[in-house]
Formats: C-alpha cells, sequence, structure tokens
C-alpha cells in the first residue's frame, strides 16, 4: 500500500471524505489523490517522492508557479512582525489601490478570505441595493458554497431553483433563478416576467467550472443590457478569471464593466484572500461607511496582504501574459494533435493560460448540458494516464486547467510526448 493510499484512509477517519474541499479526493475519477509534500515552479511532488507536472496549480492561483521567489520572500518579509492584528495597515491600502488600477471598475474594494465570501457578500450588497430579493446565475456555474448559490435550476428552461445541497432550505432556493449559460434569450424571457424582481445577474464571465466553457458573442453585453434595462446588478464572479485570462480579467478582455466583481485565487498568491468590489455608490452601501453588514477577523491580514501584493507585481511584468497564452496555446495544440492522430473525438477550448479538454463528438460546447454529455469514462482513463505519466490534471471533467509562468517550452513539449503515449490507450 503506497503512502498517499495509507494517509487518505488514516485522514477519512478524522476528516469527511479524507479532505477539506471536496474535489480533492479523486471522487469522480476514482483512485486514491497523491498527499503533496511540496511543490516549486511547475512541479508538485508527493509524500513518496514522485514529481508531477502541475496543471491544476491549487485550482487558480499559482499563475507564477508554486514557492515563486517573490512571494515567499514577501510572507518571509512581515510573518515576523505579527501575524494579524485585526487593526488598519497600510498594506491594505497598497493591494486595493493595486487592484483597483488594474480592475478599474473596482473603484472601491473590500478584502475577504475567500472567493465564497466575496460572492456571498456581492449579493447581500446587490439586495440591498435594489431592496429585491432573486438573483439569476447560470447552471453549471460555480461561485463558492454560499446557501444561495449552490442552486441550480432542472434541465431546460429556467425555473425556480432546487438546493443542490441538503441543509438549503427550500426558501432560499427559491430566490435563486438560473439560465443555461450562453442563453440570452432564457435571460430576456426571464426578466420580461420577473425583471422587476431580479436583484442581480452573477455569472462567471468565462464559465471554468463546467470545465473551461467561453462566453458567445454578445452574451456578456446581452447581461449588460438587460441589467441597465431592469436595474438589475451584473456581478461578474472573476475569482477564476481575475488576473488570469488578462491582466485585468475577463471584462478588460471582453470589455465589459460590470457593477460589481468578485476576486479570488491568484489575488492571495497562494494565501487565502478574496475581494469584492466595485461602483462607489454600491460599494459605501457596506459597512461601517454604510448599513450593509460585512466583517472579517483576518481579512486584509499581513501576511495575505504581502502575498498578493508580490502577485500584483509579478503578472505586471511586461509581456507576462503574451509569454503564457503562447505557451498555453503551444500545450493545448500539441494535445489535440496527438489525439486528432489517433482518432480521439475532442474539443479544446482556451482562454490565455486558462483551457478545457472534453472528451466529446459534439463540435461546440456552450453550457452544462453540452459539458455533460462528454465520454466521462475516457476522460478518467486520460487522467490516470497521464498521472501515471507524471502530469497531475484535475481530477474531473468539469474542470479548468491551468499553466504558470514556470511552466517552459521543454516541460510543455514532455507533457505533449506524454499525451502522446496516452493516446494511444484510450480507443
Ligand atoms: C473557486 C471559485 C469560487 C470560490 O472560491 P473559494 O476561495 O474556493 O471560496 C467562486 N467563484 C468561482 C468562479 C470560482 O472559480
Amino acid at each position: 500500500m503506497s503512502l498517499s493510499q495509507k494517509l487518505f484512509d488514516k485522514a477519512k477517519e478524522i476528516i469527511p471524505g479524507g479532505v477539506n474541499s471536496p474535489v480533492r479526493a479523486f471522487k469522480s475519477v476514482g483512485g486514491t489523490p497523491p498527499f503533496i509534500r511540496e511543490a516549486e515552479g511547475a512541479t508538485i511532488t508527493d509524500v513518496e517522492g514522485n514529481s508531477y507536472t502541475d496543471y491544476v496549480g491549487s485550482w487558480g492561483p499559482m499563475i507564477a508557479g508554486h514557492s515563486h521567489p517573490h512571494v515567499v520572500k514577501a510572507i518571509k518579509s512581515v510573518v515576523e512582525k505579527g501575524t494579524s492584528f485585526g487593526a488598519p495597515t497600510h498594506a491594505e491600502i497598497y493591494l486595493a489601490q493595486k487592484i483597483s488600477e488594474i480592475v478599474p471598475s473596482m473603484e472601491m474594494v473590500r478584502l475577504v478570505n475567500s472567493g465564497t465570501e466575496a460572492t456571498m457578500s456581492a449579493l447581500r450588497l446587490a439586495r440591498a441595493a435594489t431592496k429585491r430579493d432573486i438573483i439569476l446565475k447560470f447552471e453549471g456555474c460555480y461561485h463558492g458554497h454560499a446557501d444561495s448559490l449552490l442552486v441550480k435550476a432542472g434541465s431546460g428552461a429556467a425555473t425556480f431553483g432546487v438546493p443542490d445541497s441538503p441543509g438549503i432550505t427550500a426558501k432560499t432556493a427559491e430566490d435563486t433563478l438560473n439560465c443555461p449559460y450562453n442563453d440570452l434569450e432564457a435571460v430576456e424571457n426571464l426578466f420580461s416576467q420577473k425583471g422587476s424582481e431580479i436583484a442581480a445577474i452573477i455569472v462567471e464571465p468565462i464559465a471554468g467550472n463546467i470545465g473551461c466553457v467561453l462566453p458567445k458573442d454578445g452574451f456578456l453585453e446581452g447581461l449588460r443590457k438587460i441589467c441597465d434595462n431592469y436595474g438589475s446588478i451584473l456581478i461578474f464572479d472573476e475569482v477564476m478569471t481575475g488576473f488570469r485570462v488578462a491582466r485585468g480579467g475577463a471584462q478588460s478582455y471582453y470589455n465589459i464593466k460590470p457593477d460589481l466583481t468578485t476576486l479570488g485565487k491568484i489575488i492571495g498568491g497562494g494565501l487565502p484572500v478574496g475581494a469584492y468590489g466595485g461602483r462607489r455608490d454600491l460599494m459605501e452601501q457596506i459597512s461601517p461607511s454604510g448599513p450593509v453588514y460585512q466583517a472579517g477577523t483576518l481579512s486584509g491580514n499581513p501576511l495575505a496582504t504581502a502575498a498578493g501584493l508580490a502577485m500584483m507585481k509579478i503578472i505586471s511584468a511586461p509581456n507576462f501574459y503574451e509569454d503564457l497564452d503562447k505557451k498555453t496555446q503551444r500545450l493545448t495544440v500539441g494535445i489535440s494533435a496527438v489525439l486528432s492522430r489517433v482518432g480521439i473525438p475532442h474539443l479544446g477550448t482556451r482562454v490565455g493560460s486558462m483551457f478545457g479538454l472534453f472528451f466529446t463528438d459534439l463540435s461546440v460546447v456552450e453550457n452544462f448540458d453540452h459539458a455533460s454529455k462528454s465520454n466521462i469514462n475516457q476522460f478518467n482513463r486520460w487522467f490516470h494516464g497521464m498521472l501515471n505519466e507524471g502530469v497531475y490534471l484535475a481530477p474531473s471533467q468539469y474542470e479548468s486547467g491551468f499553466l504558470s509562468s514556470a511552466h517552459n517550452e521543454e516541460i510543455i513539449d514532455e507533457t505533449i510526448a506524454a499525451a502522446s503515449k496516452v493516446a494511444n490507450t484510450l480507443k
């Protein structure tokens, strides 16, 4: 029995499912997750000393690779001066200013500790500001685990939500409506019936939690227009896409200005950080300048803030995103070519260094329904084959992959060579 297997068994006795976040448990692909000992650059190493090229990047944050020396140095430089004060600090102003400079729609910024906190707080603000209850989200979009966001509709047309998890009240679920991603007509229909009751649309501007699904031309613009027409608030959940698909996130990539934006992942350089922000008139309603309550004991703590600031500096280097884009293209084109060579039907998607790979006959994947028609069995064999070859991919067909600036061409070519071997076994 491997050491990871032993640890996994032990973990399951004391931690639900053996993990502190569900996908880590490899439930959908089967098998035992390697327990990780350390990571550096593009490589993670498990407790038995096996090394893998990492395309998960802690699910997004590690855009500069693991243990980036500047991030490590920034953390070290503050750690001996106290790890949390619960009182304001200078560095929080710097980080908020930096975020606002990079994402100009965020005129004011509040730091929190996770993406979940960011989306939950943005929704509360939207409801308070509009004095409306209903939220519209999209099927398959993940916005963290707050009650009102763990809801999706049944298949097909927009309908009142049913909870995705026990423990969420029917009343809460009722206030969350769902439409299929990329279906502007469904959104328009819904607003024509209930527009005056809808506080906000919350959307991943590139859907990253059903694989990587791009918005169709006009979809995000359409949402902007509908929100303007009905006085609803447009929230871009850029916890994944922020600082990822472009320095200024998806809103700069597609040139659309949301009212509120939520951030997480990259913003903390691998430490627990999230943020939300947007229009000044809205953000001024947050406590203590306004009545909408939101707080956090560890929010803006010096470690997280230092790591975040170091990260903002790294991503602001000249050509950072151009280089990532080129390298990711090399990877996705290379993998697609080896799969095509052996006749495996698939569809690759990509924006910058965020990518998806669906094992499917479909020529487009526009929404959750399309994504769910993928060949899961083939994906699982692909996943385990690649892991066996030392390539660590997300253990689910419905996740996006990420490249970091630490992945060089040599590493990428090794991954393509591994893919070539694995592809032969997939038929
Ligand atoms: C990861 C993610 C979240 C949740 O962030 P946590 O830090 O895990 O709470 C929210 N929205 C999107 C789009 C995400 O990808």
